[in-house]
């Protein structure tokens, strides 16, 4: 199917590894102009790199922290006027919320619910005018199911999505589009870092943990970043404009609820 986002100009943040980088390759991949941006300065030009020669194309990367103003701004500089928002970042610390202070809440809800809504707050208007915009926010299936050891995940990005669910229908008529993707388990350097954490718990080898997570899900096996960013370049499409204030589950049936 052809997506009709060619020359549509992108910005795909976290995008250096795993989920972001996938979301990008599948964007470059239709034709769409990507400027990624992640925090350590070799990974993503060493990304920017990667992904121009899979795709044949023109990659901006961008070295900034986008939970911050500064981090923001230098995306926008170089991508002033973009039609795609892609919002992703780091998941936060797992841990006890007894051991959590407010310096930790507000990281958190910086990290995974206002870098997002700032973002969209700087582009929307500009897609407003331009009748096109596509914003898809990477957050996580713990929206739907909570997961125990991340309380700041579970909180922190279910005030986006509270937010994003009203601001989604103010913008609809504009063909301007926002949802939230939910990953699952996902073959990332994050999701082997919460694997240790889930092995350390329960006093298991790393390999007996992804074993036992494995096993778990009805797919029986992770995801590949490659599936997510086929999901995320879709929503991205120019056929995708009726699909708004939606959270898409992506996670090889591992909720088990029928809806
Ligand atoms: P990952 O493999 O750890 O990659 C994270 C990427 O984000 C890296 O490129 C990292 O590069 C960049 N990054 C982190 N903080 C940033 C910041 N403040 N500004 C700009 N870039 C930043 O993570 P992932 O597995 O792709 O996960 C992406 C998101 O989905 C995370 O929020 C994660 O919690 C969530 N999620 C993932 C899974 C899964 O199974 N993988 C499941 C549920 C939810 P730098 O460190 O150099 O900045």
């Amino acid at each position: 199917m052809e997506l009709g986002i060619t020359g549509r100009k992108a910005i795909i943040s976290g995008a250096s590894a795993g989920l972001g980088e996938a979301c990008a390759i599948a964007l470059a991949r239709e034709g769409a102009e990507v400027t990624i941006v992640a925090r350590t300065k070799e990974n993503i030009e060493a990304a920017a790199e990667k992904i121009a020669t899979l795709t044949k194309s023109r990659v901006i990367p961008v070295a900034a922290d986008i939970n911050t103003d500064e981090g923001r701004y230098a995306a926008l500089r170089a991508c002033p006027d973009p039609d795609i928002i892609i919002n992703n970042s780091g998941g936060p610390p797992t841990g006890d919320f007894r051991t959590w202070d407010r310096e930790t809440w507000f990281a958190a809800l910086n990290n995974n619910m206002l870098g997002a809504i700032f973002m969209i707050r700087d582009t929307i208007d500009g897609m407003i005018a331009r009748r096109f915009g596509r914003i898809v926010n990477i957050t996580s299936s713990a929206v739907k199911a909570p997961i125990s050891m991340l309380g700041l995940s579970n909180g922190a990005r279910s005030g986006l999505t509270g937010f994003i669910a009203g601001l989604a229908r103010e913008v609809a008529a504009h063909n301007v589009t926002i949802n939230n993707l939910l990953p699952g388990d996902f073959e990332t350097q994050r999701q082997k870092s919460y694997t240790q954490d889930l092995a350390k718990i329960q006093k298991r080898s790393y390999e007996e943990m992804r074993a036992i997570r494995i096993a778990g899900n009805p797919a029986g096996r992770f995801g590949r970043p490659e599936e997510f960013g086929a999901y995320c370049a879709f929503l991205c499409s120019a056929q995708a404009g009726f699909i708004t204030g939606q959270n898409l589950l992506i996670d090889g049936g591992k909720y088990p609820g029928t809806f």
